[in-house]
């Protein structure tokens, strides 16, 4: 491509309304446009790195088995009414009517509708297994879009859906998109990392997400630092702790006036967080549950929204359904005698003797109770795994760093396709439910990952493989006839060579060419002034320093380039 006919829309000014790095940069490097929050138009330059990062999916997928789809992004509501969303997807989903006054919903994924095609297209255990997979845009009303592509309402995802018969034709399904997005990230030059995550009311250990580490991530990741143990905080356990076993002793209500906060409670008995248990309460869809955990604990609401079932909304108790449940103000909560649809106590407060808890009475607490004796309820692990804690396989010490889930791999198993009546018919000439799994990758957020993690104060520093182009050509001076005339030459070499080659042509000085080229992470630059009367030209990788290089051996250090990083040339 030559510069002077290209659509450039680089800014030198850092863009107020961006907070991260990757959204300064594409914006700056002119990438993308806004349009409206959370959505954004795809100049020419962003275009390119997308369908570059789309072609390496599409390789891997094809690799792995996938067929390619493409099915409408428009879905009529009476699918989401058959699997239950329709509701339950609540204000995230963009919905629409036709002039007929139908409804219809602007797909925000689409296990509907390839649960709905299988259902038509599948009729025998014969045509199994099958993995049909589509790229294509979707739509989420986010509540709060931000970080440019990163979460958009608008963007692109990969998703894939696959069919088995049995459940060790879906493990073998899963296992194989699982090496595929190891592919996938590597050869994007995304460090990705496999975590377990929380299958919703699915449970088990179904649901998996690739995490690429990044201060900015929205997910909390639970590391071991001594075995590869890696999970999503929603889904991370760690053993719970004991006490040593005491004798139980005496309830007694102690008058706590005013004293409500954990922080207010450890001044006032002198003592430990950890003697304490919390009791918070929460309105489920019109139920309300108590939550018990640890004085020093945080709840985990994804770990309650399971234990409840399958829930729509989870929120806070107000004061006055805390007052119906507990007779008391806000901040006197206990598990004796407190009237709640559910009680959920988590598995720590077992293993606790004598704690401490609010006694269901405005401006007071009763010290020594105990599980078992003083109330019961349903025991598991509601909280959240914190630093330092054990981890759940080795014992080891975990750590918690923040992540960007990029992908996500996911047995359904007949979710939908029992909601849905989705059927085939198996060797015995039984009708069976087909047995599913999905599994998406967000392709515009990896794009914006993988700037995150290939950026200097210059620009971005594409790796080779997604580069939008792989080399500029600058000539420095471009009234210099000689200097346009190899400059020129190269390029069409490189053309020629099916290398993507950027030829700066425009009447500007070297030096805005070259902070465009270094803003727009072009990762080799070849610079063409002076030296050519010597046969050189100048050499540079967007991360190293420049090398002065015979004009004939430059094609041959760029051919290297693309072998070193594993790249065939067409
Ligand atoms: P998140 O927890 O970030 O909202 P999700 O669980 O809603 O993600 P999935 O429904 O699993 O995401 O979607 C598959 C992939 O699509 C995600 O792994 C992510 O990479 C991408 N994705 C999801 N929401 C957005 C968004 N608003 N903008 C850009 N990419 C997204
Ligand atoms: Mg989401």
């Amino acid at each position: 491509m030559k510069m002077s006919n290209m659509l450039i829309s680089t800014l030198r000014e850092v863009p107020a309304e961006a907070e991260i790095d990757s959204h300064k940069l594409m914006l700056r490097a002119g990438m993308i446009k806004k349009m409206a929050a959370g959505i954004y138009n795809y100049m020419p330059l962003g275009l390119k790195v997308l369908k570059n990062v789309e072609n390496i999916i599409r390789e891997e997928m094809n690799g792995a088995g996938a067929q390619e789809f493409l099915a409408s992004a428009m879905i009529p509501a009476e699918l989401w009414q058959e699997s239950g969303r329709w509701d339950a997807y609540g204000a995230e989903m963009f919905r629409l009517k036709d002039r007929g006054e139908r409804d219809f919903c602007l797909g925000p994924t689409h296990e509907e509708v390839f649960t709905d095609i299988a259902r038509n297209e599948i009729k025998s255990y014969k045509q199994l297994p099958l993995n049909l997979y589509q790229i294509q845009t979707k739509y989420r009303d986010e509540r709060r879009p931000r970080f440019g592509v990163m979460r958009s309402r608008e963007f692109i995802m990969k998703d894939a859906y696959s069919f088995d018969k049995d459940q060790e034709g879906l493990d073998l399904a899963y296992d194989k998109m699982h090496d595929a997005y190891v592919k996938i990230f590597n050869r994007c030059g995304l460090d990705a990392k496999c975590v377990a995550a929380d299958s919703g009311a699915i449970g088990g250990s179904n649901s998996a997400e690739f995490m690429v580490k990044s201060e900015v991530g929205e997910d909390d990741v639970v590391f071991c630092s001594k075995c590869d143990y890696a999970a999503n905080i929603e889904k991370a356990h760690s053993p719970a702790e004991k006490e040593e076993k005491q004798e139980f002793k005496e309830v007694n209500k102690v008058e706590t006036p005013n004293v409500k906060t954990i922080d207010e409670l450890v001044k006032f008995f002198n003592t430990n967080e950890k003697r304490f248990a919390k009791t918070i309460l929460f309105n489920a869809d019109g139920k309300i549950v108590a939550v018990m955990v640890r004085g020093d604990r945080e709840i985990n609401e994804v770990k309650i929204s399971n234990a409840i079932g399958e829930i729509t909304s989870l929120e806070l108790a107000n004061s006055e359904e805390v007052r119906i449940a507990t007779g008391a103000d806000v901040g006197f909560a206990g598990p004796k005698g407190i009237k709640v649809d559910m009680l959920l106590v988590d598995e720590e407060i077992a293993n606790m003797y004598n704690f401490i808890v609010g006694a269901n009475e405005t401006g007071y607490h009763f010290e020594n109770i105990n599980y078992g004796r003083d109330f019961e309820g349903i025991i598991g692990d509601y909280r959240n795994v914190t630093e330092g804690e054990k981890c759940p396989v080795c014992g080891g010490k975990v750590t918690i760093a923040r992540g960007t889930e990029v992908g996500h791999i996911f047995k359904l198993g007949t979710k939908y396709s029992e909601a849905m009546n989705a059927n085939f018919i198996d060797e015995g000439g039984k009708e069976k439910p087909f047995i599913m799994g999905c599994y998406g990758i967000g392709v515009t957020r990896t794009m914006a990952s993988i700037i995150e993690q290939h950026h200097d104060d210059n620009g971005i520093i594409w790796p080779l493989a997604v580069a939008p182009y792989h080399v500029s050509v600058i000539p420095v001076n471009i009234k210099d006839e000689e200097q346009v005339r190899v400059a020129n030459e190269l390029y069409n070499n490189l053309i020629s060579m099916e290398v993507e080659a950027l030829l700066d042509d425009r009447n500007e000085r070297a030096g805005v060419k070259f902070k465009d080229s270094e803003l727009m992470g072009i990762p080799m630059r070849i610079t063409v002034g002076k030296k050519i009367g010597e046969g050189e030209v100048e050499f540079k990788l967007r991360d190293s320093d420049m090398e002065v290089v015979k004009i004939d051996e430059v094609c041959n250090i760029i051919k290297n380039e693309f072998e070193k990083n594993n790249i065939k040339l067409k």
